[in-house]
């Protein structure tokens, strides 16, 4: 019995040494581990059996995350630089509109300060009226143009991440005095040719009552292209005078029953009853209230709607429908012309508000047609941040739509 307790005792006494060598044995491991992972290197402890997998596959992680920060360092690295070179002026924003960072542009175009100026509001340091309210509407679809140390610029706000932007600027000075100057010339070459083409037009008119015969025929041919060249410089003058005016107006309120009325007057008396021509203003939504004005420019907006009904006239054959419509819908209000005319093939569309652009040269130019006139319609719609849409079918017709949404005065 003595014998066999010794030998358990001696045996768990064994034992208990063993467990603690064992248990010293990872404590140091640990420890040594611990120093090594404060600072991590290729060279790892001399160590065995567990301990060696564990080394080694920390080693592996290491090694893979210290070569993913190199990458992401290096894209950074790079995106920096190059925005950097960018002449156009970058600047990116936090959630709060604060400034995170800025490239070089930006610091000469805004005059930021490369030190004071990150963490600070950008509508604190570009206090120009316009920028402030578009942040403010945070409606950044189109691009803002505006002024600031006496340069045009044009800036963009792009969403990104959380709540973040990107904001990206460009001088656009010379472009606008460039732009100014093709504006000036077209308005003078036109205000130019409007004196010798009177004068023309008076000798024409003497020589027509005081021709012969023989005469006859070629004069009046002369007096038909004097009348065009006439509407051709009208027609562009009106054009630069859109290009050149001041901002809309919005605080003059159009009734759009007198617009329309004094419109399909107008188009009733030139069409001398060839067409059946029709005045429609109706309500989309039961129970709400037709938007029975618009606001902004009559005079201009009178133009526009008159060149859409005297095209739906010029390409709609004789005895066909042409409607003039409103309609005020959930999103807005839309004023249009129908017709059942020639219509217009797809491709040509997206071109058709561009000068002198016609489908049909030779059917233009016999109907009376200079190829300005839906150039005229884009430019008082754009004036009055609101949109053309184009729906047409050869052989069939066109709609042309001219679409005001909602507190479109506004933008
Ligand atoms: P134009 O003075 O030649 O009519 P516009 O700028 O008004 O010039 O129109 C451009 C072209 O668009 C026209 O030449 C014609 O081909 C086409 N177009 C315009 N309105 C209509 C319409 N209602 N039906 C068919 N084609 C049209």
């Amino acid at each position: 019995m003595l014998l066999i307790g010794m030998i358990t005792e001696s045996v768990f006494l064994l034992l208990f040494i063993a467990l603690a060598v064992y248990l010293a044995w990872h404590l140091f491991n640990l420890n040594r581990l611990h120093k090594w992972l404060v600072n991590p290197s290729k060279k790892t402890p001399e160590v065995f059996g567990i301990w060696d997998d564990v080394y080694y596959q920390l080693y592996q992680l290491f090694k893979r995350q210290r070569k993913a920060r190199r990458r992401l360092t290096s894209i950074l690295n790079r995106f920096q630089k190059s925005t950097r070179a960018l002449p156009y002026a970058t600047i990116v924003l936090n959630k709060s509109n604060e400034i995170e960072w800025f490239n070089p542009a930006a610091r000469l175009m805004f005059n930021f300060n490369s030190g004071m100026d990150v963490g600070q509001r950008i509508d604190n340091l570009i206090r120009q009226p316009k920028f402030v309210n578009y942040l403010l509407k945070k409606d950044f679809q189109k691009p803002l143009k505006f002024q600031v140390n006496q340069r045009q610029l044009i800036l963009n706000m792009t969403p990104y991440g959380d709540g973040q932007y990107l904001i990206s600027a460009r001088d656009i000075t010379s472009l606008s005095q460039l732009d100014d100057m093709r504006r000036d010339f077209i308005s003078n070459a036109s205000h130019e040719l409007r004196t010798p083409l009177t004068v023309m037009t008076g000798y024409i008119e003497f020589l027509q009552h005081n021709a012969d015969e023989q005469l006859k025929v070629p004069l009046d041919m002369i007096q038909q292209q004097t009348v065009r060249m006439n509407k051709i410089i009208t027609e562009l003058i009106d054009l630069a005078k859109l290009e050149s005016a001041a901002a809309v107006d919005f605080s003059n309120v159009i009734d759009i029953h007198t617009l329309l009325n004094d419109v399909y007057n107008e188009a009733i008396a030139l069409d001398q009853e060839q067409h059946h021509i029709e005045l429609v203003i109706e309500n989309e939504v039961p129970g709400k209230e037709l938007a029975s004005h618009l606001n902004g420019s009559y005079e201009e907006l009178r133009m526009a709607f008159s060149n859409l009904l005297t095209n739906a006239i010029r390409y709609t054959p004789d005895a066909e429908t042409i409607t003039l419509f409103a309609t005020s819908h959930d999103t807005g209000t839309t004023i249009g012309v129908k017709d059942e005319g020639v219509g217009i093939g797809y491709e040509h569309i997206p071109r058709l508000t561009e000068r002198f652009y016609r489908v049909d040269e030779g059917r233009s130019r016999e109907q009376g047609g200079t190829g300005l006139g839906l150039a005229i319609v884009k430019h008082v719609l754009d004036r009055h941040n609101a949109s053309l849409h184009i729906l047409s079918e050869p052989g069939k017709g066109s709609t042309f739509c001219c679409e005001f949404p909602l507190n479109y005065e506004e933008y």
